[in-house]
């Protein structure tokens, strides 16, 4: 099922009694993630536009997944029961300007959310590459932006409600609920149906975006730390050939203090004089502004903008953080990969990210660097692939991104992962059953 016939089949959910599987009747496609290379284990879609009936829900199915907007790259919201989407739960709950905090519907999209805060003069702290994703699912699997004091999209997250398993609704704050928030915001899907999400605002700010051309990777190795101090968020694309990053894309908030002086040189590499794509050669189109031109942060921090394709479309990604301070020799022993890499590659993307706290969060105490791989649509080559990479980042503790594609072992995720013991004592708090738990969390997560 495309992009569009799902969301077709959603507005019309919406007017559908909720516990009525939806899919027999509209689809011929089975449905598929957005990149399409995962079809879904079952047809039974469901709609909830509320929490009570989110709770009948959990009454009446004893196995299913919570689907977002599909952008996941693997398994991790798939199941062979039930699937339930929150699409039509998608508003704006509330918005307090004395604790700076918004609440939104667990089935809003960060595309939705963001000119709604503008509209009240207030902003987020960050965003991924693309706006199209919703809250719940990128907090969910720890969605990431750039910038080296930025934490993951989920460090805004001030309090989750969330139906249990049992049927109760909770809510948890980074206020009162301590550990147990901290184990539930980054939940990869197996804690519970998350109905609202509290996030930290602050006031709107402005932002230029610069793009650079080829940066010698001699420069990159000198001076890292300099590069990725010198904007609000950094990005370093490559495509690991001729000992270069193809494209430097900064982004600078114009508030005093913090703006990037724009020279025609960066560290080696050319200031570009029109906008570009991630991949030169595809049409900037897609992209949003660059050039300097001032802009809301919203229409800046992602790569991509709304209502256009993000990235390319028929790609395979995967994406491994590491700890940042080994930048330098894990995006070397990459480079020494370069001709296993290159003829499977689109481009990479090097990324920083800060620590947090969040028991199953690749940044979970370590700032970290991240080496993203958007793939040619090859999955028998890829997989061949990716061991040969993870075994080259596996002495940083490597640790792989949770919606993108990855072969580390479930042994070698329990091993970098030192608070999974704790999570799984949460997740059979909140379902003793494992009604939420399906093949992908089986094996990676609970031991088959
Ligand atoms: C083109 C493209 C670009 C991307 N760029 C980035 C990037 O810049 N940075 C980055 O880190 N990632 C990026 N990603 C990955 C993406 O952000 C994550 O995979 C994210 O999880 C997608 O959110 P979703 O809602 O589509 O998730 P889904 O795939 O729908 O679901 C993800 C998980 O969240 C769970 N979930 C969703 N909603 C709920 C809910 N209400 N309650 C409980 N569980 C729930 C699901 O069960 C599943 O476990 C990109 C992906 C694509 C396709």
């Amino acid at each position: 099922m495309n992009k569009r016939t799902f969301i077709k089949l959603c507005s019309a959910m919406i007017a559908e009694p909720v516990l009525s599987p939806l899919l027999s009747w509209a689809a011929k496609e089975r449905l598929k993630n957005w990149a399409g290379n995962v079809e879904y284990g079952t047809e039974r879609l469901y709609s909830a536009g509320s929490v009570e009936q989110v709770q009948e829900f959990v009454k009446k199915q004893s196995k299913f997944k919570v689907l977002g907007t599909r952008h996941c790259f693997n398994h991790i919201a798939d199941s062979t029961d039930n699937l339930l989407s929150l699409k039509s739960m998608d508003e704006v709950v509330a918005l307090d300007p004395k604790t700076r905090t918004v609440t939104v519907g667990a089935g809003m999209s960060y595309g939705q959310l963001c000119p709604h805060l503008e509209s009240k003069g207030f902003a987020l702290h960050n965003l991924a590459s693309l706006p199209h994703i919703s809250v719940a699912g990128s907090c969910s699997t720890a969605t990431h932006g750039s910038g080296e004091k930025n934490g993951n999209l989920a460090t805004a997250v001030s309090a989750l409600e969330m139906v249990t398993m049992r049927g109760d609704v909770i809510t948890l704050s980074r206020e009162k609920d301590g550990e147990a928030f901290l184990g539930a915001v980054v939940g990869l899907g197996a804690l519970g149906v998350i109905t609202k999400v509290a996030l930290d605002i602050q006031p709107t700010f402005l932002m230029r975006q610069y793009v650079y051309q080829n940066l010698p990777l001699s420069q990159l190795k000198e001076h890292f730390d300099a590069i990725e101090a010198s904007a609000y968020s950094v990005s370093l694309f490559t495509d690991w050939q001729d000992q270069r990053l193809n494209e430097v894309w900064i982004k600078s908030r114009m508030e005093d203090g913090r703006k990037f002086d724009a020279t025609p040189e960066f560290f080696g590499a050319k200031l570009a004089t029109k906008n570009l794509h991630p991949i030169a050669e595809l049409s900037a189109e897609n992209c949003t502004e660059q050039m300097g031109v001032p802009g809301p942060w919203y229409e800046r921090l992602p790569h991509f903008r709304m209502g256009f394709t993000p990235s390319v479309g028929k790609e395979l990604q995967s994406e491994y953080f590491v700890p940042r301070e080994h930048a330098i020799e894990a995006i070397l022993a990459i480079e020494r990969l370069r001709a296993q890499v290159v003829p499977h590659l689109m481009i990479s993307e090097i990324r920083a990210v800060a620590a947090d706290n969040f028991w199953m969060s690749p940044c979970y105490q370590r700032p970290s660097i991240t080496i993203h791989f958007t793939w040619k649509p090859d999955w028998p080559a890829v997989s061949k692939l990716l061991p040969v990479i993870e075994r080259e980042l596996a002495p940083f503790k490597a640790r792989p991104h949770w919606g993108k594609l990855f072969t580390t072992s479930p042994m070698q995720l329990r091993s970098i992962y030192e608070k999974l013991p704790e999570f799984l004592q949460l997740s059979n708090k909140f379902d003793p059953k494992g009604r939420l738990r399906n093949e992908f969390l089986n094996m990676n997560i609970f031991g088959g």
